[in-house]
């Protein structure tokens, strides 16, 4: 509520949700806290409804405000800060005493803040010793990290700024469904013809000038299809090519067999729609490439987005001024969060934990010895499949993320919390996997502490803090300082305060290829636009990257030479149908902020099927009935709706709900060999009527 004197002044913030970032004003009058769009680039005085109802996760009513810790009767209780912090280093110095130092492992978040995300990795390394350490966004955007690394030599979802797009006459969106995850961003394409690939006619796709609709996991074919339609029609930027790539040849080799009709038999889009799309996108001035997690959720992520990147290449997009090839990262802080060190093998400043020199700088900045840092962890999935079993961590710490839902074969993952012998929480509301751990954490959340985020530009942003957390609440900041001061670090080795935090992030970035050296709370509180590379404090930033040279050492791009391959699972007699997941307008992610926005939360309080109304019409299912998904994996519950948008072998079902409506019960966690992806896009199922709900 507001203090003794009046209203706090209003704040320039962005929203605590998506990687656009929308620019907001918060104010709070009387208590009541009311949002408004600034005129923020990239959206430019709009909002989606997630956005404009953000405030009310403030007032959650079941905010949690005090720790818990699990008793004796198994119920979780209240418990002091003392008490909760003594159980966890407690706990976490007996197993690591009995089993060794990877005996706790850590699981962030993509929506944690730059010095949340660089902190806990420092902890990790530093204060528990682990090497296991990974974070949710190993299942949103590592196969394009993967994938634009190889290709670039770093990589930043978006090398240009989301402005440049308002000049494109060509768009390729590759499974980004942008009109409901994040639409602001449509008004910069309006005047682009648009090409969108996805098995669904989403919302998106309705504007499409061109839609092409791809069998479920053939993306990687229906890319080489296009490259091939590309090099046979006469449309490549042959002098690009030259000047600036290299590994074409062993590329082509790869995709002088799928020509389009080939292409059109593995994907179903056919010949002449493919090139139809490379013409399109040939012919405008300015195009771009850009790709979601349609094409990078795959057990063969990585290399479905190097064909997309093989394709812009070829149409000599990167790097030029007005056009471009770009990934639309997901989470709030995406980018930011994959920058700091929280993935299993990254340093500080997206440096390779393996790096010696990389190694020795960051534990200068640390001062500690390099060679007690840990070596790299395992990815997401692997971590989290083998908690509890023996063969790996046997207690798990997670900050800002909710497993028990968003997890591939959420059920097992669900096992697998409950059998460790530590789960501790951070979180600021109740969650699904709150609920199975040992003790939960209260922290601040969003608008009640400062920090920043990097959007999907590679832009640094300033989250402001409206109001301080309740009575009872920590920041995470706090809680690892509190935590690390009990593993028996020094307190000056962990701060507390965002902006000094912030100030080390940048020594331990400096030289890296994410480099934030440069950059200052002073400097974004000047309004000065900066995005990294940014290496000195005059330095302007670097809003666009690639112009004059990419950032492998010989300066050019990378062709990948890369081949299509089946989907880990097909579908067969017990499971003749194609499950296929994704988000809706109303919510975001596991949906433990948004189900608690009464306005979202009513206007889609559960999941719905998405299925053609001649498959329905087999599986004896109707509107409003409840359906059963089941794969070889567990079964999924959903309200179906016959829609004759989507292919009549697929469905789809949105993944932000808990329980028996949790969509992950059914993924598969089948892993990309190159980035860890899991294959939350393609699962064999078969549907039928739901009984005995
Ligand atoms: Fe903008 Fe994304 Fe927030 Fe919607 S959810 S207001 S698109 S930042």
């Amino acid at each position: 509520s507001s203090p003794p004197g009046g209203p706090l002044p209003a704040v320039h913030t962005h929203c605590p949700y998506c990687a656009l970032q929308c620019g907001t004003i918060l104010s709070e009058r009387d208590g009541a806290v009311t949002v408004e769009p600034s005129d923020f680039p990239v959206n430019q005085g709009a909002l989606c409804r997630k956005g404009w109802t953000a405030p009310a996760l403030l007032d959650a009513p079941d905010r949690l405000r005090h720790p818990l810790v699990r008793r004796a009767d198994g119920v979780l209780r209240p418990a002091s800060w003392d008490e909760a912090l003594d159980t966890v280093a407690d706990r976490v110095r007996a197993l690591q005493a009995a089993h060794g130092r990877d005996a706790v492992a850590v699981f962030g978040g993509g929506g944690l803040t730059n010095e949340k995300a660089y902190l806990l990795g420092k902890f990790a390394r530093v204060a528990m010793g682990t090497s296991l350490i990974d974070y949710n966004g190993r299942f949103c955007m590592s196969a394009a990290a993967v994938a634009g690394t190889a290709a670039f030599g770093t990589d930043r979802g978006l090398p240009f700024p989301v402005t440049d797009l308002d000049g494109a006459q060509a768009v390729l969106l590759a499974g980004a469904n942008i009109a409901e995850t994040m639409p602001p961003l449509l008004r910069h394409l309006d005047r682009a013809e648009l090409i969108v690939v996805d098995p669904r006619r989403s919302r998106t796709a309705d504007r499409a000038k061109l839609h092409l609709s791809p069998r479920p996991g053939t993306d990687l074919a229906l890319a080489l299809g296009l490259l091939h339609a590309a090099v046979t029609e006469g449309l490549c930027d042959d002098a690009y090519i030259a000047e600036r790539t290299g590994g074409f040849d062993a590329a082509w080799r790869h995709a002088a067999a799928w020509w389009p009709e080939r292409a059109e038999e593995v994907s179903g889009v056919p010949a002449g729609r493919q090139r139809e799309a490379v013409r399109i996108l040939a012919r405008a001035r300015h195009a771009y490439v850009l790709t979601g997690r349609g094409a990078e959720q795959h057990s063969k992520g990585a290399d479905t987005v190097a064909a997309y990147i093989n394709l812009a290449l070829a149409l000599g997009l990167p790097g030029r001024a007005g056009s471009g090839y770009g990934c639309l990262t997901g989470q709030g802080n995406g980018q930011g969060g994959r920058e700091h060190g929280q993935k299993a093998d990254q340093l500080p400043g997206y440096r390779r934990i393996d790096d010696p020199d990389a190694r020795a700088h960051v534990a200068a900045v640390w001062g500690v010895d390099p060679r007690s840092l840990p070596g790299p962890g395992r990815p997401a999935v692997e971590l989290l499949q083998s908690l509890g079993t023996g063969q790996g961590p046997r207690g798990l710490l997670v900050f800002g993320s909710n497993p028990a839902v968003s997890a591939p074969h959420s059920a097992l993952v669900g096992e697998r919390l409950a059998a460790a012998d530590l789960l501790v929480v951070a979180d600021f509301v109740p969650s699904e996997t709150t609920h199975l751990a040992d003790v939960v954490l209260p922290v601040a959340q969003w608008a009640e502490e400062e920090g920043t985020m990097t959007n999907l530009e590679g832009r640094l942003l300033r989250r402001r803090a409206l109001r301080p957390p309740p009575p009872g609440v920590r920041t995470d900041l706090e809680v690892l300082r509190d935590l690390a001061v009990r593993l028996g670090q020094p307190p000056g080795r962990f701060p507390v305060e965002p902006r000094e935090v912030f100030d080390e992030l940048g020594r331990a970035s400096r030289g890296g290829p994410a480099d934030y050296s440069g950059i200052s709370h002073r400097r974004l509180d000047a309004q000065e636009t900066l995005h990294w590379p940014c290496p000195t404090d005059e330095h302007p930033g670097t809003p666009r990257l690639f112009l004059h040279r990419f950032a492998h050492p010989d300066g050019r791009a990378r062709f990948a030479p890369v081949e299509h391959r089946d989907a880990a699972e097909s579908p067969s007699a017990r499971y003749p149908l194609i499950a296929t997941t994704g988000r809706t307008l109303a919510h975001y992610q596991s949906g433990a902020q948004t189900r608690r926005v009464p306005e979202l939360n009513a206007g889609v309080p559960e999941p719905v099927l998405e299925i053609h109304p001649d498959t329905a019409a087999r599986a004896r299912l109707a509107d409003g009935m409840l359906a059963r998904i089941s794969s070889a994996r567990g079964s999924a519950v959903a309200r179906v709706r016959t829609v004759d948008s989507l292919r009549a072998d697929t469905v789809f079902l949105p993944f932000h709900f808990p329980g028996a409506y949790r969509a992950n019960l059914i993924t598969n966690p089948a892993a990309d060999p190159r980035s860890g992806m899991p294959e939350f896009k393609v699962a064999a199922v078969r549907v039928e009527p739901a009984t005995g709900w």
